[in-house]
């Protein structure tokens, strides 16, 4: 989203006065030989150059005069000396400095002027290399840390601007904010306490501090947070992570107090945070700067804690990466309140569409509908963008509104563009969709065995392109052997899938984490559970989170092969059942997989009505 930077006007009156100092810099080097004797070496050289106008005296002769009650005025400036004499001659002369000489002068009648005053220019002479100098380093470090010239506020204020969005513009309402209608519900509440806090401070609520928004960049997480702020009709202050790390120790903590100072006294109000991770980093995770890191932390800490509960300030932070951050931040009192923006489903995307129908002009032959299907994975901002493409591709050919055909050309662009990792392809869309419908549909085989299915869908979520979600029935405290047989079937049928319609050449890196899963759930329950019979009721090794096997310390290098071979053969075993149960269940497998390339994501209730047809809805 655009940021107002309010010192931005500021930034052309110091552009000016830079250039007019600049201007007369230049013409004093130009003019430098035209006779101003500012700036050129003091003495013979100038001497000789005024000889015509004036008598050029040495100090011995200057002293004679002197003596001699010759001189009417002499003005000193520097170690030149200027003057009249008794007849009305002009004299010139060097003198070296010494106040015993003034009181001779002045002891022989002379009137005796000091000039210690300099020309303006004269000052700007000798003032411009250094301000140019300043003026350098201010803008190196500005451009190091990615902001604009700055006016003229405080240090930390120069560094790093905090934006501060008023009601100036247009407010920002939930109208503007489409299809993320859970993530709506959840800070509504928020709002309602920001509009009428006595409510809820009298029945004792506790009241909300902090708010982490977390989702995929351009689902939404600013405009959310400006909406709050607008429907509650409070101020609304943003800022970044990014502006709180810098090359200035010490500066992060500065910078925190005085946003917290500035939002409390402006409260009620919403402080925004963009990119906290940057400061919220888990500790040990930042490679550079870490110390400073730590301390801004802390700082915001402090802060929150510090907050009384009736300072009317509320907190929100934003982050595509809650899993990296510090714990600290997320318990009671800070942000305790998380919200997660899933990118938008079709029929989200369908109404942000429908909202900036009202923006872009749309041809009669464009179907939205359509534009909603073949999105998946877009954000908002994502859309919004698409739009802006395509009405770019229509204005070049001087046409008045967008046609199918450009929606459909600049969508290409934007798969095929840097970003398009990000973005899917109809090829691994469909290659996704009949991975997870494997999953799917063993899942429900063991329905009865282990955890039931929750949901699948082909929306990509941080680096998985799809996911099939099942929750436990209840808190379970150990798993059962046949549980972890059917969970390893489960992990492999992604990878069934793929290879049953698509070919042994078409498989993919997609089911990485399911092996990745597989292979530590098995080895885990072989070397720590002592679920193998082949091994025994044995702990033969510690295996880190990460399924690393660091050393064998407990085990002979003959236990650690048959450890492997079992692992090895547990998976084959897994892969085997899940190969047979979904070549039983071919058609099935497709018909889930043309549903979810249709609908993108399928409840239970779904999933299980096309698998085991109507009689599963009792
Ligand atoms: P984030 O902060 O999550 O990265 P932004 O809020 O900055 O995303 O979104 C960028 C722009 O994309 C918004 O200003 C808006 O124009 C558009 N946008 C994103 N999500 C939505 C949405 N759910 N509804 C309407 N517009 C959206
Ligand atoms: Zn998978």
């Amino acid at each position: 989203m655009q940021k107002q930077n309010p010192k931005k006007d500021k930034s052309y009156l110091f552009l000016g006065i830079f250039a007019v100092l600049f201007a007369v810099f230049i013409a004093r080097v130009i003019f430098m030989d035209t006779g101003m004797p500012m700036l050129r070496p003091r003495g013979d050289a100038t001497a000789q150059q005024t000889a015509a106008k004036a008598i050029e005296m040495n100090f011995s002769e200057l002293l004679t005069a002197s003596n001699a009650k010759q001189i009417s005025k002499i003005s000193l400036r520097d170690n030149i000396a200027t003057g009249e004499l008794n007849d009305g001659a002009k004299f010139r002369a060097v003198v070296a400095y010494d106040p015993a000489l003034l009181s001779k002068l002045a002891d022989a009648g002379a009137s005796v002027t000091l000039d210690n005053s300099k020309g303006w220019m004269d000052a700007i002479a000798t003032w411009f290399p250094i301000l140019f100098t300043v003026l350098i380093i201010i803008w190196i470090f500005r451009s190091v840390r990615g902001g604009g010239m700055g006016g003229m506020g405080r240090l930390t204020q120069q560094m790093n601007p905090t934006k501060i969005i008023a009601g100036l513009k247009k407010k920002t309402t939930f109208a503007d904010v489409a299809g993320i209608k859970t993530a709506k519900q959840e800070v509504s509440e928020v709002v309602d306490f920001l509009k009428h806090p006595d409510k809820f401070k009298k029945i004792g609520a506790r009241i909300p501090r902090g708010i982490l928004l977390s989702g995929e960049p351009g689902t939404g997480k600013t405009l959310l947070a400006r909406a709050i702020a607008g429907e509650a009709n409070v101020p609304f202050f943003a800022t970044s992570g990014s502006d709180f790390s810098g090359i200035i120790v010490g500066l992060g903590v500065a910078k925190i107090k005085e946003i917290f100072e500035m939002a409390k006294r402006n409260s009620p109000c919403i402080l925004f945070i963009d990119e906290i991770d940057a400061i919220g980093m888990s500790r040990g995770r930042s490679t550079f700067n870490d110390n400073d890191r730590e301390q801004t932390l802390n700082q915001l800490l402090i802060e929150m804690d510090g907050f009384a509960g009736d300072s009317g300030v509320i907190v929100i932070g934003a982050t595509n990466r809650p899993d990296m951050l510090d714990g600290a931040l997320l318990r009671p009192g800070r942000f305790d309140r998380q919200v997660y923006i899933e990118l938008p489903d079709m029929a989200g995307r369908r109404e942000i569409l429908d909202l900036y129908v009202k923006k872009f002009k749309m041809g009669s032959g464009v179907d939205l509908q359509q534009v909603a299907r073949g999105t998946t994975g877009f954000s908002g901002a994502d859309l919004e963008n698409l739009l802006n493409e395509s009405a770019l591709l229509a204005a070049r050919e001087n046409r008045k509104a967008i046609e199918s055909k450009d929606i459909d050309e600049a969508r290409d662009k934007i798969l095929m563009g840097p970003k398009k990792d990000r973005k899917i392809s109809a090829k691994d869309l469909k290659l996704t969709a009949y991975h997870e419908a494997g999953h799917a549909f063993v899942s429900v085989h063991y329905r009865n065995v282990t955890d039931p299915i929750h949901k699948a869908t082909i929306i990509p979520r941080g680096r998985a392109l799809g996911m099939v979600q099942r929750l436990p029935v209840d808190d379970k405290v150990s798993v059962s052997l046949s549980e972890i047989r059917a969970d390893l079937s489960i992990s492999m049928a992604g990878r069934v899938a793929e290879e049953m319609f698509f070919g042994r050449d078409n498989i993919t890196t997609g089911a990485e984490a399911d092996i990745a899963n597989a292979t530590y759930m098995a080895r885990r329950s072989i070397t720590m559970a002592g679920l193998s019979s082949k091994i025994g009721p044995v702990a033969v090794n510690q295996v880190d989170t990460f399924g690393h096997r660091h050393a064998l310390e407990n085990a002979s290098e003959k236990t650690a092969e048959s450890v492997d071979l079992e692992v090895r053969a547990w998976l084959d075993a897994a892969y085997k059942d899940a190969n047979a149960i979904v070549s039983r269940g071919r058609k099935t497998v497709q018909k889930l997989a043309e549903e979810l390339l249709k609908r993108e994501t399928l409840s239970r209730e779904e999933i299980e009505e096309i698998i085991l047809g109507k009689k599963a809805k009792k």
